[in-house]
């Protein structure tokens, strides 16, 4: 078979529970163009499709056309890389297993890849970020909830089931808080979020010093990171009590991994040092001994959305081509 000219874009699709953002991505890494819409207007799963099969079609028509665009790649909180589905997302608006890419491969008749944002996350970054020219490394994404994934040996480990890297579902204290899961004690519960805020309650109630949180009704992990910068020692204590307990989650999962750097994205890891230097600190009191000050703390400098976007262009040419035309 004789091919004239090979395509040199893809499609990129970011889904979180605020933005669904999509991006045309070329085969150097360009994101030519971008459009985006509220993942949380659409709680069918039939009509957030439609939506997204529009803005999609409307995208590419408007930036070159179908016959440039190779495939389609998904990054998505709960995506199964083995099944093409989203499974039982707890932080997006449907239940159950949705088989998003058979779904809107069929729409559009083109080649879907899905995975979850954390393998999604790990690829961009692999390829065009922090964990670039590594073989071993895990991603660590810290916001609403702790994900991860983790490459050995240059190639994401997925697991028998897909779902390997839960190190924000391991068990952290016995009985503990509630998780989102729906189990108790999970790392993610003390570390996330919520969690983050949990941590500066407690703090507030232990200690009786003045602090601007106290004055807030609405706390949030951004504005305790805040608080950091003008100097509330509160605020300072809740990012240290939540650096201790991601460093000491974190020196379990990397005594096992043994990975060069961990690379840190996600809202919350944009506290960086309130955050991290407790967190190294704790991590290094408890990593095995022969890895003990090897194992490199990085934050990424990718914007979150670009990277995602970036990732799911990685999945979207790795899948093997499809088209109902041929
Ligand atoms: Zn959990």
């Amino acid at each position: 078979m004789i091919q004239n000219g090979i395509k040199t874009r893809v499609v990129g699709v970011d889904i979180s529970l605020e933005r669904t953002s999509i991006g045309i991505v070329d085969i150097r890494g360009e994101i030519i163009a971008t459009c985006y819409f509220t993942t949380a207007n659409h709680p069918v799963i039939g009509d957030y499709l439609a939506v997204l099969c529009e803005h999609i079609q409307q995208l590419v028509e408007q930036n070159g056309g179908f016959e440039s665009v190779r495939s389609v790649g998904i990054c998505v909180p709960s995506g199964n890389f083995r099944t093409s589905s989203i499974e039982n997302p707890p932080n997006l608006p449907w239940k159950g297993v949705i088989p998003l890419a058979a779904m809107l491969r069929d729409r559009l008749g083109l080649a879907v890849a899905l995975a979850n944002d954390a393998h999604a996350k790990a690829l961009g970054e692999q390829t065009f970020g922090a964990a670039h020219g590594m073989r071993d490394f895990a991603i660590v994404s810290i916001g609403h909830g702790l994900g991860s994934c983790f490459f050995s040996n240059g190639v994401p480990h997925l697991g028998y089931d897909g779902f390997a890297g839960e190190v924000g579902h391991t068990c952290f204290v016995p009985n503990g808080r509630q998780c989102g899961c729906g189990k108790k004690g999970c790392l993610e519960a003390y570390v996330a979020a919520n969690g983050i805020i949990q941590n500066a309650k407690d703090i507030m109630a232990e200690r009786s010093e003045p602090s601007k949180m106290r004055e807030v009704e609405v706390l949030t992990p951004h504005i305790i990171h805040e608080f950091c910068e003008m100097g509330d020692e509160l605020a300072i204590e809740t990012y240290r009590r939540t650096g201790y307990y991601l460093g000491l989650g974190l020196a379990g999962y990397a005594s096992i991994l043994n990975p060069e750097a961990i690379v840190f994205t996600g809202g919350i890891a944009q506290a960086g040092k309130w955050l991290l230097e407790p967190a190294n600190q704790t991590f290094e009191e408890h990593i095995f001994h022969n890895i003990q000050g090897r194992v490199k703390f990085v934050v990424s400098n990718l914007e979150n959305r670009t990277r995602n976007m970036l990732g799911a262009s990685v999945l979207a040419w790795d899948v093997k081509e499809y088209s109902l035309f041929k």
